[in-house]
């Protein structure tokens, strides 16, 4: 796969040998489920706000469209490249799959970091990129979503660019859109409050009371800072949590909702002092009860695994945990109680879902009738993956991805190869 290449990558690449080893899978079949089906490169120009123009690199990478469209966000940071967004893609099909969507999985990016944009630049470069996009993306071909780096409003440029060049609104192109302009309520929450759920599931299973238990959370945008304060609000002490300009510790609990409201405003916890500054890569490793990676992939290595003091690792995340810490996750297996990412952070895909279907029929639901559905969804595929851990006496991440990608293989087979 001369195409995709990098560390993340290869990343994938590895998590899939391991279970296409497990499954069985004949060496000439591999390719054919794990090749994406299409990637794309474009440049995006637009006008800086000093006169100059600025060129920016975006990708979109679909893996496979045997189940339906495809989907997945899109990513605006200075991490973005080609191999990344190929490995991101791969993993949304795992997931899609294991969670039981009609979907494919894709991933999006620029090579860009937002906050060097002012408003108009942000826009500017938004629109130009969903412009790039019309050719390959559609309501039944791929549709996009938020990731890092992108939020609501950017969804709700998407949505407008697309719909302009179609002559109508197509509110279906995009998911996690603002519901002024076609949201589904509760898509802004979805992902930290499926976490926090699944982290109450898993706590169940081990007999371990929530109330009064330790939390550690690593970034605090949209993912970890709706998990902190829901597990907040079940009664759990959050002593550490961190974002990309530093992390605060505080052993009696941080006040949650205060650093919600604080980070809102001003999109970073940076200047916030009411706690001890702790190195990041040290906070993964603090004694506590719940440890959840929410920020970027490949931060959990063989030896922060090695010296992780956590019951539950709730991977909030994509891909934080390299297949090398895998190895010793595994074996430390009865300390540590893994919700694989692919299962973790599901819930952000799962109510995007929800929005599509609700856009497609332009009938809305009340956000109570959202939240059941995505929990019962979750609690589904948490106990379809906790039975074939166990069935087969493998690691949880094992058990997940073999339901995903063998659902993919499944399809696949059954429809056979054109032409
Ligand atoms: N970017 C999110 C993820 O990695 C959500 C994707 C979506 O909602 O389509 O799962």
């Amino acid at each position: 796969m001369a195409a995709y290449g990098g560390p993340v990558f290869d990343m994938a690449v590895k998590q899939f040998e391991v279970i296409a080893d497990y499954l069985c899978i004949q060496q000439d079949a591999r390719a054919r489920l794990l090749m994406p089906k299409r990637a794309v490169t474009v440049s995006c120009p637009i006008h800086r706000d000093d006169g100059t123009t600025a060129v920016f690199e975006g990708y979109r990478v679909q893996h496979h469209l045997t189940l339906g469209p495809t989907k997945g966000g899109t990513r605006f940071a200075a991490s973005v490249d080609l191999g990344e967004v190929a490995a991101l893609a791969i993993w949304m099909s795992w997931k899609c799959a294991l969670v039981g969507l009609p979907y494919g999985g894709a991933k999006g990016g620029i090579n860009v970091e937002p906050s060097s944009l002012s408003k108009r630049e942000l826009e500017a470069l938004s629109r130009r990129y969903m412009q790039e996009m019309i050719p390959f993306v559609g309501p039944h071909t791929d549709v996009m979503a938020p990731d890092m780096g992108t939020n609501e409003q950017i969804m709700a440029w998407f949505m407008d660019t697309y719909s302009m060049y179609q002559g109508q609104t197509v509110t279906e192109i995009v998911t996690g859109k603002p519901v002024s302009a076609g949201g589904t309520l509760g898509r802004r929450e979805a992902t930290g409050r499926g976490v926090a759920h699944l982290v109450r599931r898993a706590a169940d299973e081990l007999k371990m009371r929530l109330s009064g238990a330790t939390a550690v959370v690593q970034g605090f945008g949209n993912v970890g800072s709706i998990a902190a304060l829901e597990l907040h609000n079940m009664g759990v002490k959050v002593i550490a949590v961190s974002d990309h300009t530093g992390a605060l510790y505080r052993p009696a609990g941080l006040d949650i909702p205060e650093l919600v409201k604080y980070a809102g405003s001003r999109v970073s916890l940076d200047g916030y002092s009411n706690g001890l500054i702790l190195d990041s890569a040290e906070m993964l490793t603090l004694p506590c009860d719940v440890l959840i990676p929410a920020a970027v992939e490949r931060v959990i290595d063989a030896k922060i695994a090695g010296n992780l003091r956590c019951r539950i690792l709730a991977e909030g995340a994509n891909g934080p945990t390299t297949p090398e810490a895998d190895r010793i996750l595994e074996k430390r297996q009865r300390e540590i109680f893994l919700i694989p990412d692919i299962l973790c952070n599901s819930g952000g895909v799962v109510v995007s879902y929800f929005e599509w279907v609700q856009d497609l029929q332009r009938l809305f639901w009340e956000e109570e009738e959202v939240m059941r559905r995505e929990y019962q969804l979750l609690d589904r595929a948490f106990e379809r993956v906790l039975a074939r851990s166990r069935r087969d006496k493998v690691f949880n991440r094992t058990g997940a991805m073999a339901i995903g990608v063998e659902r993919v293989r499944d399809a696949k087979d059954t429809r056979g190869l054109f032409p």
